[in-house]
């Protein structure tokens, strides 16, 4: 069974309210779940509060064997995971699955992490103290989370602060709780302490979200979601100069040069575009292709873009499940619509088809198009040409997001020398997918701060003392 509630202090909780979570497939509900105020919010924080000198203070080993057992926990509850991620965010099942696997890996990678924060003993140049530092905890965090990876994104933020010895308060996207929700019972099933990890689905997140970052107990901000939202936020944790770390949005660039491996690169660039049915930030969403091979990678792109079957995730023939919502939807037409009024043309899909919207490939669309200079977040995949390295990234850079970009090339020392020169935090070469628990995933410029997972994660969740031991005889 699926809770519904608001986990408090190691309990479910009901509220007065209740708000519904649909099928995107079907628009049928699928349960009503607690609809949390910041009252809730503050009792959240109050657990949190009390319960995070104890969980600081937890042997490393005790909070990795907790992680290692919710990892467990997830693994033999997969099929159930992924289907209700299926059922509440849309996207078929095997992708489920492999969200699941993901999702997983962060608890395993974090497990390992918790027992090796580091700190360092140092000679001062002078030579008269020594330098010591260790990594605390920040104490409570609230990790805000968004509807596209229900279960990945939030496990790839509560493993790094539950093995770092911080306490968390979730608020997942109102559109997906009910995968937030199950973790959390799996967290609790593997003796996360009660207080320790806390859940607070809403359907209004503005005013239980900005209730609690201004309350001085709250430490620490993550946040996976849209920049507009990011901005917002990081003005509200200004005021007590919150830590913070932003997951924010993409506006990906994928290059492919002449001198590439066609087969290669249209491969990469379906699993680029279509993971999530595109509405990932890591989505290609500009396709930026050498004139030599422009036309042909187009059309090919076409014709495999064109197989890809639509229908709901829980149909395993399904490839492409649903929008997420109609506001989505409309979205999504609406830069196709304004692509084609400024003359792109269609090579494949282009039109929604009712809750669905098919996999669509254009060409043509000059620079000033919206879909150039916006998260695109539905399969749709502009094509222009370019002529030579530095259009390319020139036409690449122009964007005020920087998360990653893709470059398929057949020289190593193209994919140095561009790579180097891509305004973005990862960079993926000859290959359709970054996405790893043991690799810093973040961004550049407006897609974001900080990084979660690899070595990097963990430092999210810690501040740095410093101590200074005086050695003088
Ligand atoms: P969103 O910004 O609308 O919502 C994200 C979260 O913020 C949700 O939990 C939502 O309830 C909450 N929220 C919304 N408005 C709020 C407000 N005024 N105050 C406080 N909280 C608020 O984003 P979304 O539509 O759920 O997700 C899509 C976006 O997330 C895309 O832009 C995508 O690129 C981005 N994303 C980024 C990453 C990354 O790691 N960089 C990963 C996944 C998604």
């Amino acid at each position: 069974m699926t809770p519904t509630g608001c986990f408090i202090g190691g309990e479910w909780r009901d509220t007065d309210r209740r708000f519904p979570v649909t099928d995107p497939a079907t628009g049928q509900t699928l349960a009503e779940v607690a609809d949390a105020g910041p009252a809730d919010a503050l009792a959240a924080l109050d657990a949190a509060v009390a319960a995070q000198d104890t969980w600081a203070a937890t042997p490393p080993r005790e909070r990795a064997a907790v992680l290692r057992r919710a990892h467990d926990g997830l693994v033999s509850r997969g099929e159930e995971f992924a289907l209700l991620i299926t059922r509440e965010m849309g996207k078929p099942l095997a992708e489920s699955r492999a969200e699941v696997g993901y999702a997983a890996d962060f608890l395993q990678w974090f497990a390992e992490e918790a027992v090796r924060i580091s700190g360092e003993y140092r000679v001062s140049p002078g030579g008269d103290f020594r330098i010591v530092t260790a990594r605390q905890p920040v104490g409570p965090c609230l990790l805000v989370s968004p509807w596209n990876f229900p279960l990945a994104m939030i496990t790839r933020k509560v493993g790094p602060a539950l093995a770092a010895g911080c306490t968390a308060l979730l608020k997942p996207a109102e559109d997906t709780p009910l995968s937030c929700l199950l973790l959390v019972q799996v967290l609790a099933d593997a003796g996360v302490p009660a207080g320790v990890v806390n859940a607070l689905p809403t359907s209004r997140p503005a005013p239980l979200v900005e209730r609690l970052l201004a309350d001085p107990r709250l430490r620490k901000l993550s946040f996976t979601g849209s920049t507009e939202v990011g901005r917002l936020l990081l003005a509200q944790a200004s005021g007590n100069v919150l830590r913070t770390s932003m997951e924010l949005g993409g506006n990906a660039p994928f290059l492919v040069f002449a001198d590439a491996d066609l087969d290669a690169a249209v491969d990469g660039a379906v699993l680029a575009k279509l993971r999530n049915g595109g509405q990932s930030c890591v989505a290609a969403n500009r396709f930026l292709v050498e004139e030599p091979v422009a036309e042909e990678f187009a059309g090919r792109l076409a014709e495999r873009m064109k197989r890809v079957r639509l229908g709901p995730g829980t149909d395993p023939a399904s490839e492409l499940g649903p929008l997420i919502n109609a506001r989505q939807r409309r979205r999504v037409a609406g830069l196709v619509d304004d692509a084609v009024a400024h003359g792109a043309r269609v090579l494949a899909g282009g039109h929604a088809e009712g809750p669905f919207y098919p996999a669509t490939v254009l060409t043509g669309v000059p620079a000033e198009a919206r879909i150039h200079q916006e998260e695109i977040f539905g399969p749709v995949a502009p094509v222009t040409p370019f002529a030579g390295e530095d259009a390319a990234l020139a036409l690449a850079n122009a964007t005020p997001y920087g998360l990653v970009a893709y470059l398929y090339t057949g020289s190593l020392a193209r994919a140095l020398r561009v790579s180097e020169r891509l305004e973005a935090g990862m960079v993926g070469v000859n290959r359709g997918l970054v996405s790893n628990a043991a690799a810093p995933f973040g961004g550049i410029k407006q897609s974001g701060l900080g990084r979660e997972g690899g070595f990097e994660g963990i430092g999210e969740y810690v501040s740095t003392k410093y101590l200074a031991l005086d050695t003088a005889p």
